[in-house]
């Protein structure tokens, strides 16, 4: 599974961004027409919520296909964040990516992120 997906139908929101900026994870649920209806004039959807869906490897910009691996996960732990710790409660670390490839590594920045600060991230980067 893609942890930085975008907000679409059939999407599995699993992350909501709190008040202190840090994204709370929660049991997923389906993002159907209702809720980007309901979601349409407020910031962007990915700027408030994670969103995951299937990983399509080789179809999405960010794999690398020399490592065979997504090379936005890197990226998002080479940020100057705060880094947590522990590991903390994940719906989806058994599915993800990230995990797959980098380990606990992945989730020690992961709930600061936004998939906008991702875009950036490769924007500046390229
Ligand atoms: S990198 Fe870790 S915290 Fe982030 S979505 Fe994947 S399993 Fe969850």
């Amino acid at each position: 599974m893609c942890p930085s997906y975008v907000g679409k139908v059939g999407a599995q929101l699993f992350g909501v961004v709190n008040n202190d900026g840090k994204v709370q994870f929660i049991t997923p649920l389906t993002v159907t027409e209702d809720f980007l209806e309901l979601n349409k004039d407020k910031n962007s959807l990915e700027q408030r919520f994670r969103f995951t869906g299937k990983c399509v490897e080789k179809g999405c910009a960010q794999w690398d296909n020399s490592e065979s691996k997504c090379s936005l996960s890197r990226k998002v732990q080479n940020l100057e964040l705060h880094k947590e710790a522990e590991l903390f409660y994940c719906p989806i670390r058994t599915q993800c990516r990230w995990f797959s490839q980098d380990g606990k590594e992945a989730c020690f920045s992961c709930n600061e992120v936004t998939r906008n600060m991702e875009e950036l991230l490769v924007q500046i980067k390229q």
